[in-house]
């Protein structure tokens, strides 16, 4: 026996696993679970407009956050600025190839190519240029969420192999404010989107 039951009208709590039929949400709004009482959907308000904002914004620090130096450090009586670049150079120098790949893939790579998938995303909504590449182009975005706050720990990583490689006085530089503020930017970007909508949106468009 089988019932027909339209999956698309469904949604399931992700916390407890409890089903619901599909709210209509407008901007906003959000319902909580019933039995366990986490969120089962919401929609953001300006989702498009804001996280597009915070993605510009992250990209316009991109730079800065990379090449910039983010520490200075006394050598032999002698200062010196290092960029997030230059202490993946001197950990390849010294021959820490596993951190300094590792260093590179998550705090540079993993969160530029989040950024201009946000950016991408966002852009197409709100110039209305959506293409179905764009659904895959979603599944891979969100596979990248997972490793989002990878980057925090691994400048921690660097700064600390620093400060353990050379033992010297540390101070703050504006490559660090830079690469805060890409942070924040990137982490409001990718906060500020809201994917059930785009999920839905891309769906009604181009799934059946
Ligand atoms: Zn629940």
């Amino acid at each position: 026996m089988s019932a027909n039951i339209d999956t698309k009208q469904l949604i399931a709590c992700q916390q407890c696993d409890a089903l619901y039929d599909k709210p209509e949400l407008k901007q906003g709004q959000s319902v909580k679970c019933i039995r366990c009482g986490s969120t089962i959907a919401e929609r953001k308000v300006d989702s498009i407009e804001r996280s597009f904002n915070w993605s510009l914004a992250g990209l316009f620090f991109l730079v800065p956050a990379i090449l910039l130096p983010i520490m200075g450090v006394t050598l032999a009586g002698q200062y010196h600025h290092a960029s997030l670049l230059d202490c993946i150079l001197v950990l390849i120098d010294r021959g820490f190839f596993m951190i300094a790949i590792l260093v590179f893939l998550f705090a540079i790579a993993v969160p530029i190519v989040r950024l201009f998938g946000a950016f991408y995303i966002t852009y197409s909504f709100k110039f209305n240029k959506l293409k179905p590449s764009l659904l895959h182009f979603l599944r891979a975005f969100h596979h990248l969420d997972n490793w989002a706050m990878l980057n925090v720990f691994m400048l921690g990583i660097v700064v600390s192999m620093y400060k353990l490689l050379d033992d010297t006085d540390l101070s703050v530089n504006m490559g660090l404010f830079a690469f805060i503020l890409w942070l924040i930017s990137s982490t409001m970007a990718s906060a500020a989107l809201d994917q059930d909508y785009i999920w839905q949106r891309l769906e009604d468009e181009f799934v059946d």
